[in-house]
């Protein structure tokens, strides 16, 4: 088994200001990340930075990345690219899926900084080859320099949404229909998108991309079985954490998108707290380091983090505000009768499970995501639910009454991602 100081999983900002803090502080530091290049969201975005440091400030997202990579050479850190960190066991170690084959990283303290995933709520049309998230788009845009589509239809609102249209403007897209709320939406087609209709207005489209915006993954973590707690802004749980971003289980921490950070500078400040922290820094930067991540949070985010509870003494904690902005899909999803056409649609498109099935589920006894999980199969493939268990916490909810702050999130086990199965078959020990 190979060892190291502290593992930091994810080179998004929150990652690669994890690992520079401790490698100021003397720690002997792997990076892994899954991309072939370091940055996360950083390597796709021009928009220029502000508010990281002074060296980065001005400079667009992508050349930042550049700069960072190179701090972490100079640093000595150890970056393992195209490395996917799959498993974390009870006995704190790591499943590194490589290039080159498999292997087990025991790290005395681990920094999970995962980011998000989009959120997707599913819609008549949206398995068909040529709808995609926001980040898809993105990704195909700026380091694969291809349109999605040359008409296209993006659904949500908000900073995401409105900065990939004008970037598909840009690029030279035409974005032909806007939708808030994906219920709203169908797409058709033979094979592939080439309609969409939103509330009944038809346009010829080549793409619909999905931007409702970003919720974490701290999927390493919860299979660690940290506590976790319920964010009422999210809409989702979430790993707690003390004051030094440490989870219930010693020496793990979670910091940036993955634990709930909304924005760039909060990222990586959380990741320079966390690095700090796992690397036994001295008090003074300690502090320092928590004011400055108190700078750079919001006030609402900072309520958020503090009010956020272990969900068994949460009660008070109503669903409402998580679930307004889904209120029109969930009354869409469980219409009755003739006006619901979204029972036909897949929910779990890996598996290939329709919302009324897993209502079907629900109105049979399912309490549970996992139960939901164990009568219908959704959930069960390839993206281990990362697309789909929204969707049945809102079913369960808005079908069963349990507020979205009670429904567990299904439990996650090894493999966070897919992997070859020569990564198995090679490890070392
Ligand atoms: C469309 C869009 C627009 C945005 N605009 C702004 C903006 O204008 N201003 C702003 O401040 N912020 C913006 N953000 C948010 C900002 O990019 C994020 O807050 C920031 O990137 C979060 O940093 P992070 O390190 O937590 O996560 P990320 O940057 O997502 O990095 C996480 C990394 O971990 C990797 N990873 C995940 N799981 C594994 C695993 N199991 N093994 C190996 N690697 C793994 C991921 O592939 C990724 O590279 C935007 C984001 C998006 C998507």
């Amino acid at each position: 088994m190979k060892t190291t100081g502290i593992a930091v999983i994810g080179a998004g900002p929150a990652g690669i200001a994890a690992a520079l803090a401790a490698a100021e502080a003397g720690a002997s530091i792997t990076v892994i990340d899954e991309n072939s290049a370091v940055g996360g969201q950083l390597r796709w975005r021009i928009a220029p930075l502000r508010g990281l440091d002074e060296a980065l400030d001005g400079l667009p997202a992508c050349r930042a990345a550049e700069t960072l990579r190179e701090r972490l050479a100079t640093a000595g850190v150890s970056v393992l690219a195209g490395t996917v960190a799959w498993g974390l066991f009870e006995d704190g170690s790591l499943a590194v899926a490589a290039p080159g084959g498999g292997f087990r990283l025991r790290a005395e303290k681990i920094v999970v900084a995962t980011g998000a995933v989009d959120l997707v709520l599913p819609f008549s049309g949206w398995t068909l080859p040529g709808v995609m998230t926001a980040r898809a788009a993105q990704v195909m845009l700026h380091l694969h320099r291809v349109l999605p589509g040359r008409r296209v239809a993006v659904i949500g609102e908000g900073r995401d949404a409105a900065e990939l249209v004008t970037d598909l403007e840009t690029a030279g897209a035409e974005v032909v229909l806007r939708a808030a709320d994906p219920a709203q939406v169908v797409a058709s087609g033979e094979g592939r998108v080439e309609q969409v209709s939103v509330n009944g207005e038809q346009r010829e489209a080549n793409a619909v991309v999905i931007a409702l915006g970003r919720q974490p993954d701290p999927e390493l973590a919860l299979q660690a079985q940290v506590d976790l707690g319920y964010s009422a802004r999210l809409g989702c749980h979430l790993p707690l954490r003390n004051e030094l971003l440490e989870t219930s289980r010693p020496g793990l921490y979670v910091a940036g998108e993955a634990a709930g950070a909304v924005d760039l500078a909060e990222s990586f400040a959380e990741g320079r707290l966390a690095g700090l922290a796992a690397a036994g820094a001295s008090p003074e930067r300690i502090t320092t380091a928590q004011e400055k991540l108190a700078r750079a949070r919001s006030p609402e985010r900072s309520a958020d983090a503090d009010r956020l509870r272990p969900w068994a003494s949460d009660r008070a904690q109503t669903e409402t505000d998580a679930s307004s902005p889904w209120t029109s899909w969930v009354r869409a999803a469980t219409a009755e009768g003739r006006d619901n056409s979204l029972d036909r649609v897949a929910l779990c498109r890996c598996e290939q499970v329709t919302i009324g099935e897993v209502r079907q589920a629900i109105e049979e006894g399912a309490l549970t995501i996992n139960d939901i999980k164990r009568r219908t199969r959704a959930g069960m493939g390839l993206c281990q639910g990362i697309f789909c268990t929204r969707a049945m916490a809102l079913l369960l909810h808005a079908e069963r009454g349990i507020p979205l702050s009670e429904i567990v999130p299904m439990t996650e086990r090894p493999p966070a991602r897919p992997i070859p199965l020569a990564s198995l078959v090679e490890i070392e020990e």
